[in-house]
């Protein structure tokens, strides 16, 4: 007992713990594609935005990343193409890692969080 690092153990664990989090909630959301439902959708310009495809992206959450597949829908009206899920999740801007200059909700940037990680 005397060589046991308690906080050692416990970082260890609740990573373990985030991560299994994360892989659910990572399934939970890839299983449900109810965001593609329907090949036309009307888009914010008055035309109609057309089903693409699945999408995937990762992106951070407390959680750790997350890989995610949305439906993406493109109008060839205004050229503009948006997920219906990232908008219903509050994730459309905040949580992309794909974009350099994207920040977290705390102002941080991606950039500096995976370096820190
Ligand atoms: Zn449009």
């Amino acid at each position: 007992m005397e060589d046991l690092d308690f906080e050692a153990l416990e970082v260890a664990l609740r990573q373990q713990v985030l991560r299994l989090a994360g892989r659910a909630v990572e399934q939970r959301l890839n299983a449900d594609t109810s965001d593609g439902v329907g090949s036309r959708l009307p888009c914010s310009c008055g035309g109609k935005s057309h089903f693409v495809g699945r999408r995937p992206k990762q992106f951070h959450s407390v959680l750790g990343p997350l890989r995610l597949e949305r439906a993406y829908y493109h109008c060839p009206a205004c050229r503009r193409g948006y997920f219906p899920r990232d908008r219903q999740l509050g994730i459309e801007k905040h949580f992309s890692v794909s974009c350099p200059h994207a920040h977290d909700r705390y102002g941080r940037r991606y950039g500096q969080l995976s370096r820190r990680q």
